[in-house]
């Protein structure tokens, strides 16, 4: 895709803006707080994202009206792959401003816009995403967590669970049944509420990797205002589908940068021990730099779908971003497995106690977890085979 000489200006300012700013009290941030490390650096990390957002390089793609950038699909890759080749860390704010933002702009009250848009900008408030739980993952219209009125407030009972980032969020985006007796996504409603109040309580859950990124969390009689739903009482169910269709949005679209990097420091790795040499090796190299191309060649050909499409907004293309979902989760799945094939024996050893583990088997045991959130392979191939190949209906419950 041709970039225009703005565009190019654009990259040349992000790039240069970044490299003035990731160096000092930030310099060792570069590469830190990536997959099955989120508990790495997290106050520092904060205070990066913030210094981000008082430079403007928080939600870019916010309207001007919302206090974003209202930067043009086009930049928001740019800036996504700048900050990738930059080794930005990874921004602790993401819920709220890739989430939370767009769906307010979507579907908030202006009263709701004008309370949370400005410190989810600034990060001055986390946010997690409460759907799943423990009955309710991919079929998330079985969501069986109420919220009831009791004079001015909901009074919300019942269990998430793997809630990323729950620990150290300021607020969670709750799916609850608020009409007693009803099914499936109708009187489900969207609620903001607190994290830090008596009737919540997060239990960590540790991960393959050791961490422990996401949580158990549990509404005990917990509250939030009368007017934090997003959306119509009862109708909760149509913005928590919106919130999906940005879950896989545009940030996606420039990863690809990272991995080249991943796959650049692989291939460097495999010459430096011999492994490029052995023919099997040498072909999964060479597959998975196809795979990156297929991949580049996708995001490129969904951005030139246009704006609207390719930002995975409400009336994006959903089986594009489900495409892109299943080959970049599936890639790196398999760069992790090759990584543990090109170390040899010396990958099943962790580097010293406890459970000290270096980037690669970091990538290969917390890639599993890719082929899951965000929607499932199998989640993504149905909606693939449904929306885009015009497939029968799966049968639904
Ligand atoms: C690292 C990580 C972070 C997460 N963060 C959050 C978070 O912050 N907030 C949140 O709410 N949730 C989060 N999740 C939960 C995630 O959204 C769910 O795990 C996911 O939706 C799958 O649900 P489940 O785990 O209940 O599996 P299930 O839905 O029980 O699925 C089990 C298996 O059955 C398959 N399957 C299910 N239904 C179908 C079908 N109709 N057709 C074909 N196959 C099917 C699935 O693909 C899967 O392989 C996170 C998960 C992970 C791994």
């Amino acid at each position: 895709m041709q970039l225009s000489a703005e565009d190019e200006d654009f990259r040349r300012r992000v790039r240069e803006w970044l490299e003035r700013s990731l160096t000092g009290r930030f310099a060792a941030l570069r590469g830190t707080g990536g997959p099955g490390r989120e508990e790495e650096a997290h106050a520092e990390r904060l205070a990066w994202n913030r210094h981000l957002a008082a430079a403007g390089w928080t939600c870019l793609g916010w309207p001007a009206e919302h206090g974003g950038r209202g930067a043009t699909l086009a930049q928001q890759v740019i800036f996504y792959e700048e900050y990738a080749r930059a080794g930005g860390p990874t921004r602790v704010g993401y819920l709220g401003e890739e989430l939370l933002g767009p769906t307010l702009i979507a579907f908030g009250t202006p009263e709701q816009q004008r309370r949370f848009l400005p410190a989810i900008k600034a990060v001055d408030e986390l946010w997690c995403q409460g759907y799943s739980e423990p009955g309710a993952g991919s079929d998330l219209a079985a969501v069986a967590t109420t919220a009831e009125l009791d004079g001015g407030q909901w009074v919300i009972n019942g269990q998430k669970v793997w809630t990323s980032l729950a620990h150290v969020a300021d607020w969670c985006f709750v799916l609850a049944r608020t009409e007693p007796g009803s099914r499936r996504g109708a009187g489900l409603s969207y609620l903001l509420v607190p994290m830090r109040q008596p009737g919540i309580t997060v239990r960590p859950i540790r991960q393959l990797t050791g961490t422990a990124e996401f949580n158990e969390v549990f509404f005990d009689g917990a509250r939030t205002g009368r007017d934090l739903v997003v959306g119509e009482v009862g109708g909760g169910w149509r913005v928590a589908l919106g919130t999906l269709s940005f879950e896989r949005g545009v940030a996606t679209l420039g990863q690809q940068i990272g991995f080249e990097r991943d796959l650049g420091r692989l291939i460097a790795l495999a010459r430096q021990t011999g492994a490029a040499a052995e023919p099997v090796l040498r072909d999964k190299l060479a597959r998975a730099w196809i795979g990156l191309e297929a991949m580049r060649a996708h995001a490129l050909r969904t951005l030139a779908a246009g704006p609207g499409r390719a930002a995975g907004g409400p009336e994006a293309a959903p089986a594009a971003a489900s495409v892109l979902k299943l080959l970049w989760s599936r890639w790196r799945q398999e760069l992790g497995e090759l990584a543990m094939e090109v170390r040899g024996a010396p990958s099943m050893v962790a580097r010293g106690e406890p459970y000290d583990l270096d980037d690669w088997q970091r990538l290969f045991l917390f890639s599993r977890a890719d082929t899951i959130y965000g929607g499932s392979s199998e989640i993504q191939r149905n909606i693939v085979a449904e929306r885009a190949l015009g497939l029968p209906r799966q049968a639904r419950p």
